[in-house]
C-alpha cells in the first residue's frame, strides 16, 4: 500500500511547527466535519486528515514517519488510534473560537490540578518516588460519564429538536435578521436529561480521593513543575482529563547549600591543620569522605569534590561539591602555648607585621561577579 502524504493532507510544510498542524488540523476539521458536510467524498477526507493529524500531532509518531515509518499500520487497527488525543477533536469543534455548529457535548475537559510535593536535598539529588494523595474526580461508575440514571435515555429537546439553538428573525431598518443563540431550556445541549443519575447528580463524575504513585527525577529542584499528562480530574459528561502538576518545594539543608547542580558547604579548621596540612573527614551525600587539605591552606580557599553534587535534571552527570575552609585562629590560649606562639612570631619576624592588603581585592570582585552571575 502507497505511504500517505500526511504533510499535503494537511497542507504544511514538512518542519511545520506543532501549533501549525494544530491550526491547519482545526481549519480543515470544521470545513470537513460529517456534522457540517454529510457527502460520503468529504468523510472520507474528514477521516484523511484525522489520520495525518493522529501521526503529526504525537511527536513519536511524527518520528516515526518522518523516518519512513507508518505508525498507524504497525498499531495494527486503522483508523483512531489509541494514543489520539480526544481533547484535541473537542477543541477542533467545541474550541474557544465559538464557530461550534449543532448542540454542545456535555463532556468537556478536566481541569488542571498542581499539588506541592515537599523534597528534601538528598530526594530531590537523587531522585525518589513518592505516593501522594490526591482529590480530585473521576468518571461515575454508575452512568458511565452520561449523566442519566441507569436504564434513563436523554430526552430530544422539545423547544430546540435537538439543535441546541434557537433561531430568531428580528425585523431592523437593514432589513430582516436572523440571530441564533444556545437554547435556554436544554443549555445548548439538544437533549435533557430528565432522570438525572442518583450517584453524580448529572454531573457524570464523583470525587473522591486517590492515591497515585509517582516517580519524581533526579536533578528537580525548588519550584520544578513535573506534569502528569492525563492524572487531573475527569471532565463533566465523562470528558477527558485534565493534567496534574506537582510544584517541587526543596527543604533547606542543615549543611549544604544549593546552587544549580552545585553544593556548597563550610568546614572551619584550626590554624595549625591549615599551615601544616591534614586528612578530614567530611559528610557527602554519598556518605563519609576523606579529603586533603594541603600544607599552607589558606581561609576562603575551596575544596572541590567533583561528582559529589547533585545529579543533572534529564542529563547524565553530577554537580560538584565545594568546600569552603574557614581557617580558625586559636583562642583561649594557656601561657604555654602564649609562649610557642611568641616564639613562631619571633622566628617569622611577625612581631609587628606590615597592614598588607590582599591582592588585587580579587574576593570583593569575584564575589561581585557571582552575584551578577545569578550564582
Ligand atoms: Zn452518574
Ligand atoms: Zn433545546
Amino acid at each position: 500500500m502507497a505511504k500517505s502524504d500526511y504533510y499535503g493532507t494537511l497542507g504544511v510544510r514538512r518542519d511545520a511547527t506543532p501549533e501549525e498542524i494544530k491550526k491547519a488540523y482545526r481549519r480543515l476539521a470544521r470545513e470537513l466535519h460529517p456534522d457540517v458536510n454529510p457527502d460520503p467524498e468529504t468523510q472520507e477526507r474528514f477521516k484523511e486528515i484525522t489520520q495525518a493529524y493522529e501521526v503529526l500531532s504525537d511527536p513519536n509518531k511524527r518520528q516515526m514517519y518522518d523516518l519512513g515509518g507508518d505508525p498507524l499500520s504497525s498499531a495494527g487497527a486503522g483508523g483512531f488510534g489509541a494514543g489520539f488525543q480526544f481533547s484535541d477533536i473537542m477543541d477542533a469543534f467545541f474550541g474557544s473560537a465559538g464557530a461550534a455548529r449543532g448542540p454542545r457535548s456535555r463532556a468537556r475537559r478536566g481541569r488542571n490540578a498542581t499539588i506541592r510535593v515537599e523534597l528534601d536535598l538528598k530526594e530531590s539529588a537523587f531522585g525518589t518516588t513518592r505516593e501522594l494523595v490526591v482529590d480530585t474526580a473521576v468518571l461515575c461508575e454508575v452512568c458511565q460519564g452520561a449523566g442519566g440514571a441507569p436504564g434513563t435515555h436523554p430526552d430530544t429537546c422539545d423547544i430546540c429538536h435537538g439543535r441546541g439553538e434557537v433561531s430568531q428573525v428580528t425585523r431592523s431598518f437593514l432589513g430582516n435578521v436572523m440571530t441564533s443563540r444556545p437554547c435556554p431550556q436544554c443549555g445548548g445541549y439538544g437533549t435533557i436529561i430528565r432522570h438525572p443519575c442518583q450517584e453524580c447528580s448529572g454531573d457524570g463524575r464523583v470525587r473522591t480521593r486517590r492515591t497515585i504513585k509517582v516517580r519524581i527525577p533526579a536533578g528537580v529542584e525548588d519550584g520544578t513543575h513535573i506534569q502528569l499528562a492525563g492524572e487531573g480530574e475527569v471532565g463533566p459528561g465523562g470528558g477527558p482529563p485534565g493534567d496534574l502538576f506537582l510544584e517541587i518545594v526543596e527543604k533547606p539543608h542543615e549543611i549544604f547549600e544549593r546552587r544549580g547542580d552545585d553544593l556548597h558547604c563550610t568546614v572551619q579548621i584550626p590554624m595549625t591543620a591549615a599551615a601544616l596540612g591534614t586528612i578530614l573527614t567530611v559528610e557527602t551525600l554519598d556518605g563519609a569522605e576523606e579529603i586533603d587539605v594541603r600544607p599552607s591552606t589558606q581561609s576562603g580557599q575551596v575544596i572541590p569534590l567533583y561528582g559529589r553534587g547533585v545529579q543533572r535534571l534529564n542529563e547524565s552527570g553530577r554537580g560538584d561539591l565545594l568546600i569552603h575552609v574557614n581557617v580558625e585562629t586559636p583562642a583561649k590560649l594557656d601561657p604555654q602555648q602564649e609562649e610557642l606562639l611568641r616564639e613562631l612570631a619571633k622566628l617569622r619576624g611577625e612581631e609587628r607585621p606590615p597592614g598588607k592588603f590582599a591582592p588585587g581585592q580579587q574576593g570583593f570582585f569575584s564575589r561581585l561577579r557571582d552575584a551578577f552571575n545569578g550564582r
